[in-house]
């Protein structure tokens, strides 16, 4: 199977046409190691550098599917790595903060996306398990690393009517992927599907 043939069918399995626009616009190879070009499209899990992953395409899109990110929101990512997830986002929404501990891996992020056009990112390197250092509202948050519990200080940053979405779980035990909905400063819960993820660092 071509690797266009694999990256359509996985287009095509998404119910939301922004989403499906979205991901068709970004081109995956871009974010994966030279030498993992022709796998790209294949959906899984490949390494990036620093010993981190980029998830398989297929989470990705229903990650961002479950995010309903909208065109005015502004959305935080923890864990930028190599910026895949990032530019998605960017492209549906009205701006992503993002944040990743690895000061090389947020290097090349930064690069490459100035490169492919995008003006709408802010990246910050630091530890993104309490949220974005200054005071701030997001729409939306998504994390692509595990939180060992209820990522709290992420939940803070959320605005009234706030979505959340996080790989929850001790490291070594089943982790869920979370979704938090904020309604009026209440917090509802759900567990969607069991992942596995990099745990926080
Ligand atoms: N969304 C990424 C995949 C990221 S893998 C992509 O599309 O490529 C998880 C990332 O979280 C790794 O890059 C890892 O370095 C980063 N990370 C781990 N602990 C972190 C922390 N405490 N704060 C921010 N980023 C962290």
């Amino acid at each position: 199977m071509t690797k266009y043939l694999q990256a359509e069918q996985l287009a095509r399995s998404i119910q939301d046409p922004k989403v499906r626009a979205a991901f068709s616009s970004v081109d995956r190879s871009r974010f994966v190691p030279a030498d993992l070009r022709l796998s790209a499209w294949s959906d899984r899990p490949l390494p990036i550098a620093d010993n981190a992953t980029i998830s398989q395409p297929s989470l990705v899109a229903e990650m961002t599917e479950w995010l309903n990110v909208q065109p005015g929101h502004k959305v935080l990512e923890i864990g930028t790595g190599s910026g895949y997830q990032t530019a998605i986002l960017a492209r549906l929404a009205h701006s992503v903060s993002t944040i990743e501990i690895s000061e090389a891996l947020s290097q090349s992020a930064q690069q490459l996306l100035e490169e492919l056009g995008y003006t709408n990112i802010r990246f910050h390197i630091g530890d993104g398990a309490t949220g974005w250092p200054e005071p701030a509202a997001f729409d939306r948050i998504i994390s692509t690393v595990a939180f060992p519990s209820h990522p709290e200080r992420l939940l803070a940053q959320l605005n009234s009517h706030g979505r959340c979405l996080a790989p929850v779980g001790p490291p070594g035990t089943t982790q869920w992927l979370m979704l938090y909905d904020k309604q009026d400063g209440k917090i509802t819960k759900s567990a969607l599907i069991p992942v596995r993820f990099l745990g926080l660092r």
